[in-house]
């Protein structure tokens, strides 16, 4: 971690630099705009529309791109392929919520290693289900 202090340190000069003349001082709720910042990539611009502006927004971190291929929810192929979906499932009045929820419950429940499906209680069943349809989905493609 100690060896991305100079970096990080680095872009948040920069970024404050381009918030002063570019912004008038102010973070902007554009996407674009926030991604345009430095150090700023698409899930860092995802929180700050979803939880700061209110607007619809599913940041995908570790945690909900590993759940969402777990539960079935999306095929674990990439983060931008698990946002395409989750944001396909749910309605975008309940993105951000939805977002908090998963990584909430992630970070309580599901370990990242050792995974083991059929030992854990609370949601074996789906999870199991998932990976079964997975494995046929890998094996017909
Ligand atoms: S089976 Fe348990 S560890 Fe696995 S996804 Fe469900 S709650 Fe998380």
């Amino acid at each position: 971690m100690l060896g991305l202090a100079p970096t990080k340190a680095k872009n948040l000069k920069a970024m404050a630099e381009r918030l002063r003349d570019e912004h008038g001082g102010a973070v902007p709720s554009d996407e674009a705009a926030l991604e345009a910042l430095p150090g700023v990539g698409h899930k860092t611009a995802s929180v700050v529309r979803a939880q700061a502006f209110g607007l619809p927004a599913f940041p995908i971190d570790t945690h909900i791109h590993r759940l969402a291929e777990r539960w079935g929810l999306s095929s674990g192929k990439n983060v931008v392929q698990t946002e395409r979906d989750l944001k396909r499932l749910y309605p975008e009045a309940e993105w951000a919520k939805r977002h908090l929820q998963i990584i909430y419950f992630g970070r309580e429940h599901c370990p990242a290693l050792r995974h083991v499906a059929e030992d854990c209680p609370i949601c074996s069943w789906a999870a199991v289900k998932a990976k079964a349809t997975a494995r046929g989905r890998r094996r017909t493609a």
